[in-house]
């Protein structure tokens, strides 16, 4: 099973500018010559594939995308200038497919990668072009090529960035639905509920996904070949937040447990940097709480975060210290857009879904 993020979105390519009708006025010159330049060629959709956008949750913001039209010609043989492409950037690993999702059109597999999608429409032909020996003063003129426009879907394989871990009960599911809905204010973004539980959230501008790491782990042991469909979201993993109930037996005992499983289940996730943190804090005054944090320090944790998934008290700072463990964003911003189209007609349906 792929866990995909979706989005329709409009693409058109800039217009040719018109070629102009133009004669030369000189001074002492009674029949000047045709002087029209061409138009300028009209903006290109070019997109680009950036590290550090792990979803295409920005398309349900925007997904009217027109590259700006050419200059007109002008006189004196002046040609009208190009119009900028529009640069569309993408997460890694985004696909972009036809309207009827039949064709994949392009596939971005790697941190850099520049496709230019569609071709601005030329410039057209202004008067000068048209002189010949017999039509010394020839009024044609073209208007620019038309761009070109369509839909598109754009798909993309969620992988998680954030692992969460936590013995049964430790408040995972709680945790998730916090920060994927308060912080991340991403409304109907709806995750699945099925193994593993994604969320993504956003945070201080930021997004990313966040998967509870036990299912997977419990996945990888249902059957063969379902491990390796969760290895892509290990391997995805920049860190691991550990939850730790603050009201169950023994923190320590229950950070080394999990600590054995992952040592056990190999794949490198030992290996991962893990953030602590003491869940459910409103169940405990705050001395407890201080007192088991310097506990779990003492058993080895660098820091410990003291949380409620619940109230999302602390729940800030922890996803301060994410972001530290996340790649940069690169050229996250689109530019060269002419229109800023806030229709919101065909708002599509982008919401993660499950795909055998
Ligand atoms: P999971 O098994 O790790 O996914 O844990 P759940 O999120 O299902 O939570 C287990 C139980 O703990 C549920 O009854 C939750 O309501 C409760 N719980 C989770 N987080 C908190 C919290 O921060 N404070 C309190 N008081 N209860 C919590
Ligand atoms: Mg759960």
């Amino acid at each position: 099973m792929h866990f995909l993020d979706q989005a329709k979105i409009y693409l058109k390519s800039g217009a040719g500018g018109p070629g102009a009708v133009s004669f030369r006025r000189e001074k002492y010159v009674e029949y000047g010559g045709p002087d029209g330049g061409n138009g300028g060629k009209g903006g290109d959709i070019v997109f680009h594939a950036v590290a550090g956008l792990n979803t295409l949750i920005d398309f349900r913001y925007s997904q009217h995308f027109k590259a700006a039209r050419g200059a007109h010609g002008m006189g004196k043989d002046r040609t009208g200038a190009g119009a900028p492409d529009l640069e569309i950037a993408v997460p890694v690993g985004t696909q972009i497919l036809s309207e009827d999702k039949e064709e994949v059109l392009a596939d971005f597999t790697e941190v850099g990668q520049r496709i230019v999608f569609m071709e601005g429409g030329i410039g057209g032909r202004g008067n000068a072009s048209y002189k010949t020996s017999t039509n010394r003063a020839p009024r044609q003129h073209q208007q620019g090529m038309p761009g070109e426009e369509m839909w598109v879907w754009l798909r993309l394989k969620l992988l998680a960035d954030v692992g969460l871990l936590g013995l049964p009960n430790a408040g995972k599911s709680t945790f998730i639905n916090q920060v994927s809905n308060a912080q991340a204010k991403v409304g109907d973004y709806a995750f699945t509920t099925l193994v593993p539980k994604l969320g993504v959230v956003r945070h201080k501008n930021r997004e990313f996904v966040i998967a509870d790491i036990p299912g997977l782990i419990e996945g990888a042991a249902e059957g063969a070949g379902i491990g390796d469909r969760f290895l892509g979201h290990i391997e995805r993993c920049r860190v691991l937040i550990h939850l730790i109930d603050i009201a169950g037996a023994d923190p320590v005992e229950a950070m080394r447990i999990v600590e054995g499983e992952l040592e056990a289940y190999g794949a490198g996730l030992a290996d991962k940097p893990r953030l602590v943190a003491l869940n459910k804090l409103d169940l405990a005054d705050e001395e407890l709480g201080r007192g088991f944090a310097d506990e779990l320090k003492a058993a080895g944790a660098a820091e410990v975060f003291n949380i409620s998934g619940a109230t999302g008290a602390g729940v800030d700072r922890l996803m301060d210290a994410v972001l530290a463990y996340l790649p940069d964003r690169t050229t996250t911003e689109t530019k060269g857009s002419e229109v800023e189209d806030e229709s919101d007609e065909s708002r599509p349906d982008w919401s993660p879904f499950l795909k055998p």
